[in-house]
């Protein structure tokens, strides 16, 4: 088989705290229950000169200080809970959600799924239940594909999917939620275009991108590529990292300057060694309303909490 650049890019990471701490200099890196992941492209965006560098926080495990017991827990969205078939999740009505990849390029530590059981939410091994249940529910004209990183998968592989939601008639849309594309520009291969603008779907690639720093001149260049694509960004809100209003501007601007709608920022999902990036309710409202003041409507994401199974929580 033949192995692609991205590929290689993306078996190029950090992956102990040891490694960590010689890279960048520093000795904050302690091994934690999520393990260690820094896609080396990732890493040499860090200022190793600062110890709360926001791309580096958003990858030093932290030990949980608390003593009290939290809301925080394993599995804060119960995905569980919401699929009916191993690899799907539905939980709004006109959408479902697929398990494509248990791998990504980077783990970051405020991650909610950091404790999910992928190895019962294979979609290859379960396609045949999956497809019934799609067929049978003629209600639903969307199908995301999340993980881990559906980008992980093979250009072939992810063919094949793409083929396989293509035969589903009253599916319209594809939704990528994507964090390697930008951690791991290289990915976005010429290939994986050809695969999206060619589709019959209408594709939708959401990246994940929480600072404009994250956004580097690589990931510039090859996003062009994609802009026969519908290209959104969701964020989440993270302390330490993009609680600021001009943190958050400067993240719209440059979004939108390389061709990217800022859609949704998040409230964290209290999941168990997150707490220290926890943003309480009021700032997060106040500076959604700084946004809203300061920038152009269209590119004010969209502040939400993703926990009721029924809809998602607008909070301003
Ligand atoms: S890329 Fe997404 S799914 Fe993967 S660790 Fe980060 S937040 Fe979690």
């Amino acid at each position: 088989m033949m192995i692609k650049n991205w590929q290689q890019d993306s078996r190029k990471t950090l992956k102990s705290a040891k490694q960590c701490n010689n890279f960048l200099q520093t000795k904050q890196f302690k091994e934690q229950n999520f393990s260690i992941k820094i896609p080396l492209e990732f890493a040499n965006l860090i200022d190793k000169n600062n110890p709360n560098d926001p791309l580096l926080l958003q990858v030093l495990p932290k030990k949980n200080e608390q003593s009290e017991p939290s809301e925080f827990c394993s599995e804060p969205l119960a995905d569980g809970k919401n699929s009916p078939v191993a690899g799907l999740i539905h939980k709004y009505p006109n959408r479902v959600l697929l398990i494509a990849s248990r791998v990504c390029a980077i783990h970051c530590q405020y991650c909610f799924r950091q404790n999910f059981d992928y190895s019962k939410h294979d979609i290859f091994s379960n396609w045949a239940a999956i497809e019934n249940y799609i067929f049978s529910h003629k209600n639903i004209d969307e199908v995301i594909l999340s993980g881990g990183d559906p980008l992980s998968l093979s250009d072939d592989k992810l063919q094949i999917l793409i083929t396989q939601i293509e035969q589903i008639k009253h599916i319209k849309t594809l939704r990528i939620h994507s964090r390697n594309a930008v951690v791991t520009p290289s990915r976005i291969t010429a290939e994986l275009v050809a695969m999206l603008e060619q589709t019959s779907l209408k594709v939708v690639l959401v990246l994940h991108s929480n600072h404009a720093k994250e956004l580097s001149e690589k990931f510039a260049k090859m996003i062009q590529k994609l802009q026969n694509i519908t290209l959104l960004n969701q964020s989440v809100l993270l302390k330490g990292v993009n609680d600021s209003e001009q943190v958050l501007s400067e993240l719209s601007r440059r979004l939108f300057a390389l061709g990217i709608l800022p859609y949704y920022l998040h409230l964290l999902d209290k999941v168990s060694a997150a707490e220290h990036f926890l943003v309480d309710d009021k700032l997060a409202i106040k500076l959604h309303q700084q946004l809203q003041k300061n920038l152009s409507g269209y590119l004010v994401p969209r502040l939400v909490r993703d926990e009721n199974p029924e809809f998602k929580t607008w909070m301003n």
